[in-house]
C-alpha cells in the first residue's frame, strides 16, 4: 500500500512539473494558509498529523523518511522559503523541530522531526482553499510500529521499474557488522552481442569467465556475489540494474574488455557515471554499449520520464561518492598489485549500466582487446588472479570505509 503512495505522489508531480515550465518565478510559501496540526486529544503518544503547506504554485516534490530520529523529508523543485520562518508555521509546536530552506540549486528542502516513527497516509497537492493562491500540499502522516517505519528509499525504488508497483522492490539496507557484503557482478555483453571480438574469442565470453574467477576469490573472502548473467545469454543493459536491486546488492561491478581503435586506449580502467564525460574514447565507449540495446529494441531514452530523471539525479549525487570511493579503492590496490592501468585510471562515462540511482555502481574496464599488451593479460591466469584479488581487496577495503562512512552520517 504504501508503496502505492509513493508511486501516486510521483504520477501528481508529473501535471505540476508541466506547469512549472511555463513560469519562470519560484514558489513561495503563504503562511496564512498553512498549518500543521493533530488529531485527537494528546496523551502524550504520537498522534496523526496534517501538514497544510500553500504554495504560489504547484511543484513537483517527493516525500519520504529518514531515522535517528524519526523525521519526515518533503523535497520539493522548488520553493524560495527565504523570508518565511519555519517557527512561525502554525502548530510548530507538534513536533520537537521543523527546518526548511534552500537543499541544492533547484531543491529546498522541508525536514520536521517526528515524535515516533511515521508513515504516510495521503499526499495531495491541488488548488489552494479558502481564498489562497496556488496550491494546497497536504500531507497526513500516522503513527506507526518501529517494525513498519519505512526509511528513505522506497520513494526511489517506485520510480524504477515504473509502471507495475507490485515488481517494485524494497531498496537494500546498508550492509552494517556482521552481515556479508553483497557484489552484483556484471560480466558485459552476452547472447547476440559478443561485444569485442579477437578471432575467435569475445569480450562476453571472456568477461563470463573473469567474472567466474571474481565469484570464487570473492565468495572465499567472505563476500556474497550474484551475477547479472550466468550464462551466454542477451540481459538488456536497464535488466542487469534492476537484478542488481532485486538480489539488495550493495555494490555493482560490471566488467568489460572493449575494442577501440589501436593506441587509442591501452591499460585497466574504471568508470563511474557521469553524463557529461568530455573524453571522446569513453563516450564512443558509452554509445557503443547502449547501441545493441537499441538494437534490441529496447528505447533507453524512454525509461526516464522528466521527473524520474531529476530525482534519480539527486539520488545519485548521493550514491556517486560511494562509486568514486570504491573506484579509488581499486585503483589503490591494483597499482600495489602491479596491474598496469590506463593513463587516468578513473573516468566518468555515460554508460547506462552504470544509472542505478542508488547501488553504487562501477564498470571495469580490464582492458582493451584491441591492444596488444591487454591482450596477452587478459588470456594470462596470472593477471587475471592478480587483478581479481586486487579487486576483491578493494571490495573489503571499500566496505569497511563505506560502513564507517554510513555509521558517522547517521549522527
Ligand atoms: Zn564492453
Amino acid at each position: 500500500m504504501r508503496r502505492l503512495w509513493v508511486l501516486l505522489l510521483f504520477l501528481l508531480a508529473l501535471p505540476a512539473l508541466a506547469e512549472d515550465g511555463q513560469r519562470s518565478a519560484l514558489a513561495t510559501v503563504d503562511l496564512a494558509h498553512s498549518a500543521l496540526s493533530a488529531e485527537g486529544r494528546d496523551r502524550g503518544r504520537p498522534r496523526p498529523m496534517d501538514l497544510r503547506l500553500t504554495i504560489s504554485q504547484p511543484v513537483p516534490y517527493r516525500v519520504y523518511f529518514l531515522d535517528g530520529p524519526p523525521r519526515l523529508v518533503v523535497d520539493f523543485r522548488e520553493i524560495d522559503f527565504s523570508g518565511t520562518r519555519a517557527e512561525d508555521l502554525p502548530g510548530r509546536e507538534l513536533v520537537p523541530a521543523l527546518r526548511w530552506g534552500r537543499f541544492r540549486p533547484g531543491w529546498s528542502r522541508l525536514v520536521m522531526e517526528l515524535p515516533g516513527p511515521y508513515a504516510l497516509r495521503t499526499a495531495i497537492q491541488r488548488p489552494a482553499e479558502g481564498g489562497a493562491r496556488g496550491a494546497l500540499v497536504q500531507l497526513r502522516i500516522e503513527p506507526v510500529g518501529q517494525k513498519d517505519f519505512v526509511t528513505r528509499g522506497n520513494a526511489l525504488s517506485a520510480l524504477w521499474d515504473l509502471p507495475a508497483p507490485a515488481a517494485v522492490t524494497p531498496l537494500p539496507p546498508r550492509r552494517t557488522g556482521d552481515k556479508p557484503l553483497r557484489v552484483a557482478l556484471d560480466p558485459g555483453h552476452g547472447g547476440h552481442d559478443p561485444g569485442a571480438q579477437v578471432g575467435a574469442i569475445s569480450e562476453a565470453a571472456l568477461m563470463l569467465s573473469f567474472a567466474r574467477e571474481l565469484t570464487e576469490i570473492l565468495t572465499r573472502a567472505g563476500f556474497e556475489v550474484v551475477a547479472t548473467r550466468q550464462d551466454d545469454s542477451f540481459i538488456p543493459l536497464e535488466r542487469r540494474m534492476t537484478l542488481a536491486r532485486a538480489a539488495q546488492a550493495d555494490l555493482f561491478i560490471s566488467l568489460h574488455a572493449d575494442a577501440l581503435p589501436a593506441g587509442e586506449a591501452a591499460g585497466l580502467s574504471i568508470y563511474t557515471w557521469n553524463p557529461q564525460a568530455d573524453d571522446r574514447a569513453s563516450r564512443e565507449l558509452a554509445m557503443r554499449h547502449d547501441r545493441t540495446d537499441l538494437l534490441a529494441g529496447l528505447d533507453l531514452a524512454g525509461t526516464d520520464d522528466q521527473v524520474a530523471a531529476v530525482l534519480m539525479d539527486l539520488a545519485r549525487t548521493e550514491t556517486h561518492p560511494r562509486s568514486e570511493a570504491f573506484a579509488k579503492f581499486a585503483v589503490s590496490e591494483l597499482n600495489r598489485a602491479g596491474i598496469a592501468m590506463h593513463r587516468r585510471p578513473v573516468r566518468g562515462a555515460a554508460f547506462s549500466v552504470l544509472k542505478s540511482p542508488d547501488i553504487p555502481s562501477v564498470l571495469v574496464e580490464l582492458g582493451f582487446l584491441t591492444d596488444a599488451g591487454d591482450r596477452a593479460n587478459l588470456f594470462d591466469p596470472d593477471w587475471r588472479a592478480r587483478t581479481a584479488q586486487a579487486l576483491a581487496r578493494a571490495v573489503g577495503l571499500w566496505a569497511q570505509d563505506d560502513a564507517a562512512r554510513a555509521a558517522l552520517s547517521r549522527q
